[in-house]
């Protein structure tokens, strides 16, 4: 019996014969790709692509179900607090720029929509210069 080259390569693992009648590795590092077949909170696939099932694991979390964190802005999740935080950038009002798609107010409107979160309050005033109203006396 003459064998080809797939036929061998069929039979030694870590290979396999697909319905196709080709050979493909198993878990092997060519092909293997991990794609993320999640949605994303604006409803548009994410299709993000990771080489190891670890990965796409732990970028799967930041997807609806996991998003602990929200903006309690506009009401956005997220699966990170610091990717929440930094979120509320968006939020402020910033001089001489136009207003995006978020919606904007100034820095003191935002810390006492998030009143009490004093990290994110901090965080905040050392990005935006504390300049407002910093030690009004
Ligand atoms: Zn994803
Ligand atoms: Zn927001």
């Amino acid at each position: 019996m003459e064998l080809d080259g797939t036929e061998i390569f069929c039979s030694v693992e870590p290979f396999k014969k697909e319905k196709d009648g080709k050979c493909y590795p198993i878990g092997g590092p060519t092909r293997t790709i991990h794609e993320c077949e999640l949605y994303r909170s604006d409803g548009i696939p994410c299709r993000r692509r990771f080489k190891r099932p670890e990965h796409l694991k732990r970028h799967a979390e930041t997807h609806s179900g996991k998003l602990n964190h929200h903006c309690k802005i506009c009401f956005k999740g997220f699966g990170r607090n610091d990717n929440c935080q930094a979120h509320y950038d968006t939020h402020i009002r910033r001089p001489g720029k136009k207003d995006g798609r978020n919606r904007k107010m100034s820095l003191r409107e935002v810390e006492e929509i998030v009143a009490g979160d004093v990290k994110l309050i901090e965080k905040l005033r050392s990005k935006h210069g504390c300049g407002e109203e910093s030690t009004a006396l």
